[in-house]
């Protein structure tokens, strides 16, 4: 990779809103109060005397507990660090240096960590930083509806590239940033990709189209938002019973940056628990302070009490046991996607064209000979109480018909996923 492409001057990506974002002068004051000696008169801290709560226990699954009491309830109770908790973002920092390669020498200085409430709200404040209204943004097409949420009310030129089963295809990214008609819209400076079990197609990109795409991002100079919420539910090829065993998460886009050019997004949701709220970004120092500035305005932090309650958990559990559990949960969706894949091959066999996931919670099929799946299924299937969500949800332009629907085999029993998919069957075959 291209050494001459690193990224010297961040300020040239930074959006008009996003400039102007400067630190809280009482959020800067509340990271020095607990420095040894210091008497505050100065942060708006309630006291915590006044709370109710005394201690909390939470149980776990495997039978023991934690119990959250004295300094570390009242640091949960208490407003703390745009950050995040001190020991949490550590903890954090060091698992990204462990999957990521990032440098642990340069922690908090070349590269920094924000804890956010769910990757969902990182998302939305890179956004608010890094774009201006009218802006260009590229994404694959479809992509997560959450995310266009975010950019539709910024009225962005959002450029969905096509998609195969390993993601965005790189020539056809690499056709529009070449052909770029520069009078009629801004060029981009920032590209969004859901690389693994990627929502709503299941797609996962290999190692070769990661280096391929990020390639193509240093030569056009495009930050880079990497966000992964599936990247722990990676399970492996249909029948491939070894990775029972093994976890092999792969490269990250943020693992081969070298130019300082990607924004990672994590999150809890589907490890820990979605009601946490709870994700993390990950990137060149200059941005994510960029975004704490934003946090600082936003929602101050992301909720101390259930960043408490999973700091304790993971210090508790080291990385040998977080390693045990992200096995468990990889077997445990590995084990719904072959049942909903054995079950696609029983009741829509002919009548729908997919991929089979190796990742995330989703599987993407065309229905054949819909051209646009949205009256049969935001009506028809509806009727016959069946919840799937039409292609057209995750279209950058929402008028385009989409012979897709996205299903999801999380949380379904065998049972619920053979009807349902038996009801589909039949409404295709009467359309
Ligand atoms: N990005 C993608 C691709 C997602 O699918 C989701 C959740 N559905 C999010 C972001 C938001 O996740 P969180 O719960 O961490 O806010």
């Amino acid at each position: 990779m291209d050494m001459n492409n690193q990224i010297k001057d961040y300020s040239t990506f930074i959006s008009k809103r996003g400039s102007l974002k400067k630190p809280s002068p009482i959020r800067e004051i509340i990271q020095l109060v607990n420095l040894p000696g210091m008497i505050s008169l100065g942060g708006g801290l309630p006291n915590n005397s006044t709370f109710p709560f005394k201690s909390l226990t939470v149980e776990l699954k495997d039978g023991t507990s934690l119990e959250l009491k004295g300094s570390d309830l009242d640091e949960a109770l208490q407003y703390s660090a745009s950050y995040g908790l001190v020991k949490l973002n550590k903890w954090l920092k060091d698992l990204q240096v462990r999957n990521h390669k990032l440098n642990a020498e340069t922690a908090g200085k070349e590269w920094n960590l924000l804890i956010s409430n769910g990757s969902q709200e990182a998302i939305s404040m890179a956004i608010e930083v890094l774009c201006d209204d009218g802006d260009s943004i590229i994404s694959e097409q479809p992509t997560y509806s959450g995310t266009l949420s975010i950019l539709r009310p910024l009225q962005l030129n959002i450029v969905g590239i096509e998609i195969d089963q390993f993601g965005m295809i790189p020539s056809k990214l690499e056709d529009t940033l070449a052909n770029w008609d520069h009078s009629k819209h801004k060029f981009p400076r920032v590209i969004y990709l859901i690389p693994t079990g990627q929502n709503p197609s299941g797609s996962t990109m290999n190692l070769e189209r990661k280096k391929a795409l990020y390639n193509i991002c240093s030569k056009y100079n495009l930050l880079i938002f990497e966000d992964d919420p599936y990247y722990y539910l990676q399970f492996g090829e249909l029948n491939d019973n070894s990775s029972d065993t093994k976890l092999d998460l792969g490269e990250s886009l943020i693992s081969m940056d070298v130019d300082g050019r990607v924004l990672r997004f994590d999150s809890f949701s589907k490890i820990l628990s979605s009601g946490l709220r709870l994700g993390f970004v990950t990137g060149p120092q200059y941005l994510v302070e960029k975004i704490q500035f934003h946090e600082q305005s936003a929602s101050l932090h992301a909720s101390g009490l259930s960043q408490a309650v999973a700091q304790a958990l993971l210090y508790r559990w080291g990385f040998e046991n977080w390693d045990k559990h992200l096995l468990s949960i990889q077997n445990f969706y590995r084990q719904r996607r072959n049942t909903f894949i054995s079950l696609i091959e029983k009741h829509l066999k002919g009548l729908v064209e997919y991929n089979a996931p190796t990742a995330g919670m989703f599987v993407w099929m065309k229905l054949n000979g819909v051209t646009d799946t949205k009256s049969l299924i935001s009506e028809k299937a509806i009727e016959k109480k069946v919840l799937l969500v039409p292609g057209i949800a995750f279209y950058p332009d929402q008028t385009q018909p989409s012979p897709y629907v996205r299903a999801s085999f999380s949380v379904a029993t065998e049972e619920q996923m053979d009807e349902a998919l038996k009801r589909l069957s039949s409404l295709i075959k009467d359309q």
